[in-house]
């Protein structure tokens, strides 16, 4: 991406046919598509990029199983075309992963779940698409040995079967990253740090945006012929009064999701299952990045959206799904990370819980003129972002169709063809090319200049030094959480031993970004005093006292 202050610069000096609100997976993907039908495109993020709901979901690329429980047929339908989509114009970052559904104590398969999976297989179906494509094999039963080889975490339990089916997973942070890369390549102007404040009004038209530069301070206009707001779980708050006055325009309700992390060795799958939890609900227990990713709650949320910490009820609900069906006695201490995030559900005035208001996206234009989309999912944020782009198309009366579907998402790259950097191993290098793709060779580059890069952050994980010396150059990272917890996910999976009290981590990853952003030693320390009082804010580390959740 280009640096963050030739971004600002450009940003106040010229006009924009289009400026988008927000930096998550849905402005990401509004600001590709305007740039790619021929808009001239500028996008603003407040905070990070992906820094609100797009860096904290389960990381699933997925029709959703579960839907189909509330007959959200459509929505399935629509994630599920979306998903094999994605594997094609993203196979380094949208990767199939099996799941499992195990039946343990002797019991057979749920013939209800095996209903289920046999209309997910049919409506994964696309018509007239080519061999090349991917597409999963239909979901099949396998005994309790094979069962345990995917999920060795099962063996004390003597599964007798399993459902094993596919869906697709991916890193949610860095594909906004990624889709961002693109809109740039189509000339998006994106920065970071840019809080949008108000509305440029002329004749009560919305014509640009009021935005307060939150690192460097002070204020400017970004001049644009539409607006559009993609603000998620905050998108009611951009212009209250003229989303309320207009009755139709329904309430957003902030719904929390919690996730845990484990090491591998604590709670070892090889594929993803789906676990049984109270209240009738399943949780996912996913292989993700080297760790056990465990996850999600899903309870209505009032507390303040600005950092979302993981719920203490949520943690020992976890704890208590996993140590019943695992049999094991996981506590608070055994977590390598948790992290929580709030889903933009759309409260249709229903009384019944968030679980099921569907997560169908919702748009809207209210009488400036200002286009809002949020609601939906991260697998569907090419279709909400065409849902938005065909509305201002329309308006304009323009001809400018949808590209989206064809615009590859960054490059694949086989390991083995990327440079042979000495002080980067072989798992190191699976690790970039799987992350970055093609442009793994930059920051591999990096390394090769200066090999005390080509370290490791965490020694458990394969992160490299150098990765934080190209996100503070080429990704507009600006502080070491930027670093930790969206360039490299290292801040959820590690968060234990990125924050202990001499942790060796977070100052070499302040020290490699000092030489990019010209840190002086005073500034590497308050960065790294930075990093632990947001790691604390954000509830990263639970503390041991929190929840106990063994095994009843
Ligand atoms: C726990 C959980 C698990 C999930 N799991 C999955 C899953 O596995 N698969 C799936 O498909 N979906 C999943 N989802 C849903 C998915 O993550 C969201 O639908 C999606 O990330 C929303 O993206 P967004 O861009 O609309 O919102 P966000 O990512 O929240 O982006 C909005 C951005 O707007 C910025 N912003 C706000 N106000 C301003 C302002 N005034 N000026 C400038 N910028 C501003 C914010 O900082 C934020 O970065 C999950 C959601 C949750 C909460």
């Amino acid at each position: 991406m280009i640096p963050r202050s030739d971004a600002i610069a450009t940003l106040g000096s010229d006009s924009f046919d289009l400026a988008v609100v927000g930096g998550g997976i849905t402005g990401a993907g509004v600001a590709l598509d305007a740039a790619s039908r021929g808009y001239s495109v500028a996008l603003v993020e407040r905070d990070d990029f992906a820094a609100g709901t797009s860096s904290r979901s389960s990381k699933l690329v997925h029709g959703g199983l579960r839907y189909l429980q509330n007959f959200d047929l459509g929505l399935v339908r629509e994630a599920l075309l979306e998903r094999s989509l994605l594997v094609e114009l993203a196979p380094h970052l949208v990767k199939p992963l099996p799941l499992l559904v195990p039946s343990l104590g002797g019991k057979r398969p749920d013939r209800l779940t095996g209903v289920g999976l046999n209309m997910y297989d049919a409506m994964s179906w696309r018509r007239g698409r080519d061999d090349e494509e991917w597409s999963p094999a239909r979901h099949r039963t396998i005994d309790g040995a094979e069962t345990v080889e995917m999920v060795p975490a099962l063996a004390g339990r003597d599964p007798s079967a399993a459902y094993l089916f596919y869906d697709c997973q991916t890193d949610d942070s860095r594909l906004v990253l990624t889709v961002l890369g693109e809109a740039e390549r189509f000339g998006a102007v994106c920065a970071n740090g840019c809080e949008v404040t108000g509305l440029v009004e002329r004749g009560g038209r919305a014509a640009g945006l009021l935005v307060r530069d939150t690192v460097a301070g002070g204020e400017f206009e970004v001049r644009a012929a539409n607006v559009v707001n993609a603000t998620g779980v905050w998108a009611d708050r951009l212009r209250p009064d003229e989303i309320y006055a207009e009755e139709e325009v329904p309430r957003i309700r902030p719904s929390r999701g919690t996730h845990l992390t484990f090491a591998r060795e604590a709670l070892d799958v090889k594929a993803g299952v789906i676990v049984p939890a109270g209240g009738g609900r399943t949780v996912f227990v996913l292989p993700w990045l080297g760790r056990t990713l465990v996850g999600t709650t899903d309870n209505d949320y009032e507390g303040p959206l600005e950092h979302v910490p993981p719920g203490r009820e949520d943690v020992a609900y976890l704890l208590e799904a996993v140590n019943g069906f695992f049999g094991t006695e996981l506590v608070a201490s055994d977590l390598t990370g948790a992290y929580a995030g709030v889903r933009p559900l759309i409260s249709t005035g229903d009384p019944k819980k968030s679980v099921d208001i569907s997560r169908k996206a919702e748009l809207y234009e209210t009488s400036s003129g200002l286009v809002t989309i949020t609601g939906g999912k991260l697998t569907t944020w090419r279709r909400m972002a065409k849902l938005a782009v065909d509305r201002i198309v329309e308006r304009e009366g323009r001809e400018a169709a949808c590209r989206t579907q064809e615009i590859p998402l960054g490059q694949p790259v086989e390991p083995d063809a990327l440079p042979k950097v000495p002080s980067v191993d072989a798992e190191g290098r699976v690790h970039l090319a799987a992350r970055y793709g093609h442009a793994a060779q930059f920051v591999l580059r990096l390394a090769e200049a200066a090999p005390e890069l080509g370290r490791r952050i965490s020694p458990a994980l394969p992160d490299i030094l150098a990765e934080a010396a190209f996100a503070a150059a080429h990704e507009q990272a600006r502080t070491v959480g930027d670093v930790l917890l969206r360039r490299t996910r290292l801040g959820l999976l590690d968060a234990h031993a990125l924050t202990a009290p001499r942790a060796q981590g977070p100052p070499a990853v302040a020290r490699a970004m000092a030489a990019q952003l010209g840190w002086d030693d005073a500034r590497v320390a308050r960065e790294v005093a930075d990093w632990r009082a947001l790691a604390h804010v954000e509830g990263l580390v639970v503390p041991e006292a929190a929840a106990t959740g063994a095994a009843a």
